[in-house]
């Protein structure tokens, strides 16, 4: 069997082809279904082009040199309701899940549409744009306009965890619990909507809440870069950002030397000193273990 992604104008071309050998039954979703010198061509609405039989892989290649459709960009999965910007919305959002030092941390806001304009002016928007100075003095600012639940779960804690569950269970677990915990605060029939930074599939993370015996499921909605797309999820962004940066010094100050974000090669270099001057022990405290930063620095240390 062989699929080719074909483009409009080529599966126009392959239906009048193949017209006089149509089937007389068409598979579901499919455009056509013909059956030709022994090879049976399926095309769907995706754009998939199936060939099946002795000959599929020479039936495929002529239709593929016509094709001109460019690799598949993966699908928007999903889009939010208009005007979903202007509604009340709990932001829920984490960092420091790709940091090698430093907390993981996951905050839930919620953001009545009356305060949006407010925030705005305040210049809540994407943490990513803004520097850690900026990040932190907005953080306290928000924090004390808007109602918020922070979860954070500190290196030890995490190496305790992470052995026993994924990752994205992890962060699954966490939205779930700063969601039930926020919705117990608010005014329940205030809020119109609650939105995830997409982290992994919506399915997957049902998945991953499967088990649990509460579940925050209502009103639920899942798009990556949520920061732009509701205020509440940059505001989230921002308290979280400056929560991980808080500990991240915290953890500095206690071991004596200044610890990074991130997971690059400057980061190994730190580790391996810890490791020397403080021991296995102390990384084991500030950082997180399963990353492969770990082995990394440990054969650092050896070339000490
Ligand atoms: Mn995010």
């Amino acid at each position: 069997m062989t699929v080719i992604q074909v483009d409009k104008i080529t599966i126009e071309k392959m239906q009048h082809f193949y017209k006089d050998n149509f089937k007389d039954k068409f598979p579901p979703h499919s455009i056509f279904s013909a059956l030709s010198n022994g090879v049976t061509i399926t095309v769907y609405h995706s754009g998939k082009a199936l060939f099946q039989g002795n000959n599929a892989n020479q039936e495929a290649k002529i239709w593929q040199a016509v094709s001109t459709t460019p690799p598949k960009k993966p699908k928007k999965t999903n889009s939010l309701p208009q005007n979903f910007s202007e509604w009340s919305v709990i932001g829920s959002d984490e960092v420091g899940n790709g940091s090698y030092f430093g907390p993981l941390v996951v905050v839930s806001a919620f953001v009545p549409k009356e305060k949006i304009s407010e925030l705005m002016s305040l210049g809540v928007k994407d943490s990513k744009t803004l520097t850690d100075d900026k990040i932190k003095q907005l953080a306290n600012v928000i924090k004390s306009k808007i109602q918020h639940v922070i979860l954070t779960v500190t290196p030890e804690k995490y190496n305790v965890t992470q052995p026993k569950m994924s990752q994205g269970q992890m962060k699954a677990e966490l939205h779930n619990h700063a969601l039930l915990k926020l919705l117990k605060v608010v005014n329940k029939n205030e809020v119109n909507g609650i939105l995830i930074d997409q982290f992994e599939l919506p399915k997957t993370y049902w998945n991953h809440l499967a088990h649990k015996e509460k579940v925050v499921k209502n009103d639920v909605y899942f798009i990556t870069k949520a920061e732009n797309e509701h205020i509440a999820v940059a505001a989230a962004s921002i308290i979280a950002r400056s929560e991980f940066l808080n500990e991240l010094d915290k953890s500095s100050k206690q071991i004596g030397i200044s610890l990074p974000s991130g997971a690059g090669a400057n980061v190994d270099q730190i580790a391996a000193k810890i490791i020397n001057e403080h021991g296995l022990d102390t990384l084991k405290c500030v950082a997180k273990w399963h990353f492969a930063n770990t082995q990394k620095a440990i054969n650092l240390k050896k070339r000490l």
